[in-house]
């Protein structure tokens, strides 16, 4: 048992505000000064900030990532009768929108080192009402979207990625979001790009995919009160975008940070299995997940020491009581099932020091299962 306790929480975000004080403070006077608090300048500095930085040539703000995904995929056309391939391990919100928008989630097992969607069992998913793959970049690391584009092509499907959990993540040097047809983002407090609130953005390098977001996020209305489209209320507001915009010269800093800390706990837990990556891939390390055989007891012995370990996520999504109406039942996908007993998050954020993740190690040397 390590001797000195300490705090160490799952994610802290004082050290980026210690960065960016000043600069959230200066935004906000600028936005309160402004009176102008939705679709305004700020919302368009920060997409036009947001799309440079991912190299491609929109992005369109959004209330959050989980009418991020809904909007891109109402964009596609992607409605009732239609099928989207997504894997069973991810968060809620992938298939959630997926159902939002009318059409019928296709899960398919994960792989299991990488933890992402098993692009070996995707091709056997395809019916003629498939439309679209959804690959979520898990955890920070890219999907295999070299293999998933290539299916993509030869099944004819539209590709829409999920990069809610990775800002700056790289396929070779291109940022994922940019490489399907469409991309989602979400900016909740906790990602590795956070708001101060809910927000989200859609990204693409089709100009006609970005017409018809902008449409669907604000009513539908290309003009005020004309309406050419049941469009939503969804928009980036100008505080939120004005935080953006002050934050994301700092991304590449903190998630260079976040892959810092991760060499540090993977330097001291050599026993332990990580999440793998693709070849020439760039993970930006949202969470950093291990396995444990005694998952449950690890983190409520880690939470009697102050040390705070979450799991991402406990039920694989094709077990989920929501979706019982799918059809699905346990032993369906072994892979995601096995995985999501042993997976356990450990504290992971820009800023935690090497105190902090030596403290933890010892901790998880220390639990006797
Ligand atoms: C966070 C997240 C979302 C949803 O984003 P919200 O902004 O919370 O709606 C969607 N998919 C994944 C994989 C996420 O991690």
């Amino acid at each position: 048992m390590p001797s000195k306790s300490m705090m160490v929480p799952f994610v802290d975000l004082e050290p980026q505000h210690q960065r960016v004080r000043s600069d959230i403070s200066a935004a906000f006077t600028r936005v309160l000064d402004g009176q102008q608090f939705i679709l305004g300048n700020e919302g368009e500095k920060f997409e036009s900030l947001f799309a440079q930085y991912l190299g491609c040539r929109f992005a369109s703000g959004v209330g959050n990532g989980t009418d991020a995904l809904m909007i891109a995929l109402r964009a596609l056309e992607i409605g009732p009768g239609d099928e989207v391939i997504t894997t069973t391990h991810t968060f809620m919100a992938t298939a959630l929108a997926i159902m939002e928008v009318g059409a019928t989630p296709v899960f398919v097992d994960c792989d299991p080192v990488t933890y992402q969607i098993d692009t070996s069992k995707i091709v056997s998913k395809v019916s003629p009402k498939t439309k679209a793959i959804l690959p979520v970049h898990l955890y920070g690391a890219p999907a295999d979207m070299d293999t998933i584009m290539k299916i993509a092509q030869e099944q004819k499907l539209l590709v829409v990625e999920d990069a809610c959990q990775a800002h700056g993540a790289l396929v070779g040097n291109k940022k994922v979001g940019t490489i399907g047809d469409i991309g989602v983002f979400s900016f909740y407090p906790g990602k590795n790009l956070g708001a101060y609130g809910d927000a989200g953005a859609v990204v693409t390098n089709n100009p006609d995919l970005y017409e018809k977001v902008q449409l669907l996020r604000n009513y539908g209305q290309r003009q005020k009160y004309y309406h050419d489209t049941l469009g939503r209320n969804s928009r980036l507001d100008e505080l939120q975008a004005a935080f953006l915009s002050a934050k994301l010269p700092f991304l590449d800093e903190w998630n260079e940070l976040r892959k810092k800390a991760q060499a540090e706990y993977k330097k001291l837990l050599k026993a332990f299995q990580f999440q793998e990556t693709y070849l020439d891939t760039t993970s930006v390390y949202h969470l950093l997940v291990i396995q444990h055989e005694d998952r449950d007891g690890l983190i409520s012995f880690l939470k009697k020491n102050d040390v705070t370990a979450l799991i991402h996520y406990p039920v694989p999504l094709h077990l989920q009581k929501c979706f019982r109406s799918l059809g699905y039942k346990t032993g369906d996908f072994p892979i995601a099932e096995q995985l999501t007993k042993r997976i356990v998050s450990l504290p992971l954020y820009a800023g935690i020091s090497a105190e902090q993740i030596a403290y933890v190690c010892k901790l998880i040397y220390s639990f006797k299962a």
